[in-house]
């Protein structure tokens, strides 16, 4: 294993490093120490990466589907070959279990290969017009992208960001988290090496405020996307709205699980206890607020307790360590403090609840019931190895509920009824509903919320159009 971990800037195809920059420690969440040194670009890398974005988005446009589709393709197989290293460094600076690491590396190459054949399938489409006239419909690359990422899923929201727009013939400029930064420079690498020019993908880190207010004061990009919390989308948004720049925002969420009494209570709860501690809760999507049918509250409840009980907690390089650390101090902070409010609040906390020892980011995985409403966590994200259990009288009572919060990214029901799932489907508030299912992303399925969890959607065909605009062309 590297001692230290490899940070540079990739702007306009250089590798940049911190020799003349300020730079900032890389903290590994299992045991509090520095493993690397992050460099933030200066206001003149900055401007640089900017012309380069713009020479780049000129020579991608101009290549076709097909060669785009090699590249990109080829570019997801060298992410493939590479899958064990990134894997790994993604775990020492992020801390999850490295089988996950690895495969949400591997699952980032998938969306790439999505990504790279959905080209082929960007139509335009012809107008009915008397004869010898014409009106057809054609779809653009919108132009440079700005793409911010958080540290939950280096690989993933990084690949989220960049191959939709690479694949629409956009430039784009990531800034991946500064406290998990190398798995979102192995991806750009790897597109480089396939042969994606240097002035097309590029790489930067900084002060998350300045970096973003900077690239975003510049007519040069068109675009920005953003994964992260919604105080900072909605700041974004307005920052993005000053020069109508359009904007794809990933934010937060608040799951609600609705398990009703008909529901097959064995598959929901292996299904989300595992859901909920996955990425130590660390996760838009996770399952959150558990609403369920009073006749079987105490199956269920003491099933969830058990398995949350089970759950190997240690360091991700641990072949039986089910959980990892949080991935930073100021997440497990915000765990003991939520947990807190909730039990005086008068929560009953049935497993866990507290810190694990006192290195690293550990936190114990933790159920909560008889949660009240005015509970903190019932309204806001914890982002932490925590579930929320709570009787409910009935499905209007349950749906009720599950749109109590101005949320809408995922929810999940576990029911066998039929006209139920219809009902569930037409009024759940949600930009993703599973249903006796824990699963709501897939490459060709559009990932986003509706609501405060943001709008525009990632991944699927919808990911490549967001990096799209119409041209509409009349001939007379
Ligand atoms: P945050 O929104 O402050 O940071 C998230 C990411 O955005 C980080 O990687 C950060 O570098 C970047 N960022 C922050 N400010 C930025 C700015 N002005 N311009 C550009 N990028 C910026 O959130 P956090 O403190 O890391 O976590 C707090 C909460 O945010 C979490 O508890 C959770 O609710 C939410 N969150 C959601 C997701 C998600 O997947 N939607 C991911 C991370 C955090």
């Amino acid at each position: 294993m590297a001692d230290h971990l490899a940070c540079t800037l990739l702007i306009a195809g250089e590798a940049l490093t911190g020799t003349g920059r300020e730079s900032q420690d890389v903290i590994d969440p299992a045991t509090g120490e520095i493993i690397g040194s992050v460099p933030h670009a200066t206001a003149a890398d900055l401007d640089r990466a900017l012309e380069a974005a713009e020479r780049g988005f000129r020579t991608w446009r101009g290549t076709s589907a097909d060669q785009r589709t090699a590249i990109l393709l080829k570019a997801a197989g060298l992410i493939r070959e590479r899958s064990a290293q990134i894997g790994e460094a993604l775990t020492r600076e992020q801390g999850k279990p490295i089988k996950e690491a690895i495969g949400e590396t591997l699952y980032s190459a998938t969306l790439l290969e999505f990504y790279a054949q959905e080209i082929k399938r960007i139509y335009g489409r012809t107008l009915v017009r008397p004869a010898g006239q014409r009106a057809e419909v054609q779809y653009h690359p919108v132009g440079p992208v700005a793409g911010f990422a958080a540290w939950n899923f280096p690989s993933l929201n990084v690949m989220r960001k960049i191959g939709g727009a690479l694949a629409a013939g956009c430039s784009t400029i990531i800034k991946p988290s500064e406290e998990t930064p190398t798995a979102g420079i192995a991806l750009v690498q790897a597109l480089i090496d396939a042969g994606v020019p240097g002035d097309t993908v590029q790489c930067v880190f900084g002060v998350p405020d300045v970096v973003s207010r900077h690239l975003l004061a510049s007519p040069i990009i068109r675009k920005v996307t953003f994964t992260g919390s919604t105080a900072v989308g909605k700041h974004l948004a307005k920052l993005a709205a000053e020069d109508l720049k359009i904007a794809t925002m990933e934010l937060g969420g608040h799951a609600p699980v609705l398990i009703f009494a008909d529901a097959d209570l064995d598959a929901a709860l292996d299904t989300m206890s595992a859901n909920a501690f996955r990425n130590a809760g660390q996760v838009c999507v996770s399952p959150t607020r558990f609403l369920i049918e009073e006749p079987v509250f105490e199956r269920f409840r003491d099933g969830f307790v058990a398995r949350a009980k089970a759950i190997k907690v240690g360091s991700g390089f641990d072949a039986d360590s089910a959980m990892g650390p949080m991935a930073s101090a100021r997440g497990l902070e915000r765990m003991e403090q939520m947990i807190g409010d909730a039990r005086e609040h008068g929560a009953q906390v049935l497993a866990g609840g507290e810190r694990i020892g006192n290195r690293g980011f550990f936190h114990q995985p933790t159920v909560l019931s008889e949660v009240p409403e005015s509970a903190e966590i019932m309204n806001e994200e914890p982002f932490g190895p925590v579930a929320l259990l709570n009787p409910m009288k009935g499905e209007d009572a349950m749906i009720e509920e599950a749109n109590r919060l101005p949320y809408g990214l995922a929810a999940y029901a576990w029911t066998k009824d039929p006209a139920r799932r219809r009902r569930l489907a037409a009024e759940v508030e949600a930009g993703m509903l599973a249903i006796d299912t824990g699963s709501v992303s897939a490459a060709d399925a559009p990932f986003g919320g509706i609501k405060w969890s943001g709008y525009g959607s990632e991944d699927g065909r919808e990911g490549v159009m967001a990096c799209m605009v119409t041209k509409t062309v009349h001939e007379g």
